[in-house]
């Protein structure tokens, strides 16, 4: 189970917008918690799968909290029917211009260096997706014409699965760009005792690095084609480059993953999982359901994939 390794719980935060608080088992020390990604190099490889089913069977004995980190496009709510029981916007600090106070000096424009703000003559354009929020503009102003709004740029829900599984969904707004800043807030009120699963976006880009900050482990999830092996690779790559010890879960296995085996091998990264191409476990994902919620097999096959975790986290 954790232990001392792992990341500690900022115990004094008493500003979380989410007021729940998960079961803790007598076996664990509450101030503790094991954050791990689930991540993979590209689309369609089961991530999502691997990240619910994992979630589900640790929280028989454990405090779970399962985190869509892939805000453009959450779906892991689709494998739990409860609505959510909390909801709550992500806004960020923007600037409002006041035409009437401004002398149209340009500095605020000047000032920006993400190229937010246009002064001509008699207007201030104003570009919201490329402001990051920094407030400097308001600062500079000297005529006091900049005061700061809020502009939503996305939602953050709670759902509560059983006395042990909690899921935050992060959701960015269509046609927004800042899905960081969703998936930083999402995490952020997921911090609690036990269990912390996020879910990554997939592929390599900012989201990614965003949901790896912090964890204690990288599950890479690929499957056994040469695709799955090339986004294996450069998924590995951003694990080692951030220094996150990671293990691998090859899913939809035709049992011939030697050259991936041969890639983990060669970079010390250990298989934990092989999950077949079958088609029950397809058909269980088709409607919806868990292969570990249907099986026990399956379920304790989830639960050693957590202890596997636990286990490679200890032993670096
Ligand atoms: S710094 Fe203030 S006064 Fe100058 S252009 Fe910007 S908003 Fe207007
Ligand atoms: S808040 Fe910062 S980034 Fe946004 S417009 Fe003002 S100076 Fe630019």
């Amino acid at each position: 189970m954790p232990s001392k390794h792992f990341s500690r719980v900022n115990s004094g935060n008493s500003d979380l917008p989410f007021s729940y608080v998960p079961e803790t088992s007598d076996n664990i020390d509450d101030t503790l918690i094991m954050k791990v990604t689930v991540a993979s190099g590209k689309g369609g490889t089961g991530k999502s799968m691997v990240a619910a089913n994992l979630a589900w069977a640790l929280s028989e004995t454990s405090p779970v909290t399962l985190v869509d980190c892939d805000v453009e496009e959450p779906n892991l709510h689709l494998f739990f029917p409860q609505d959510p029981i909390e909801r709550e916007e992500v806004t960020v600090p923007v600037p409002s211009i006041d035409l009437d106070r401004c002398t149209f000096c340009g500095d605020c424009a000047g000032f920006c260096a993400y190229g937010a703000l246009l002064v001509t003559k008699d207007r201030v354009l104003f570009f919201p997706d490329l402001c990051h929020s920094c407030g400097g503009c308001s600062l500079i102003c000297l005529a006091g014409a900049i005061k700061e709004t809020q502009r939503s740029i996305g939602t953050l829900t709670l759902r509560h699965i059983s006395d042990r599984l909690h899921i935050v969904t992060g959701t960015l707004q269509e046609g927004d760009v800042l899905a960081t800043k969703v998936i930083r807030e999402a995490k952020r009120i997921a911090e609690r005792p036990g269990w912390i699963v996020y879910d990554a976006s997939p592929g390599t880009s900012c989201p990614v690095v965003e949901t790896l900050q912090g964890s204690d482990l990288c599950l890479l999830v690929t499957e056994s084609t040469p695709f799955g092996l090339h986004d294996l690779e450069l998924a590995y790559s951003v694990t080692s480059y951030m220094g996150i010890p990671s293990g691998v879960v090859i899913n939809l296995s035709d049992g011939r993953d030697k050259e991936t085996r041969a890639f983990c091998e060669e970079k010390e990264i250990p298989v934990f999982a092989t999950i077949p191409f079958d088609r029950w476990i397809a058909h269980v994902q088709g409607v919806g359901d868990l292969i570990s919620r249907r099986d026990s097999f399956w379920k304790d096959r989830f639960i050693a994939l957590g202890m596997a975790c636990c286990s490679r986290v200890e032993e670096l």
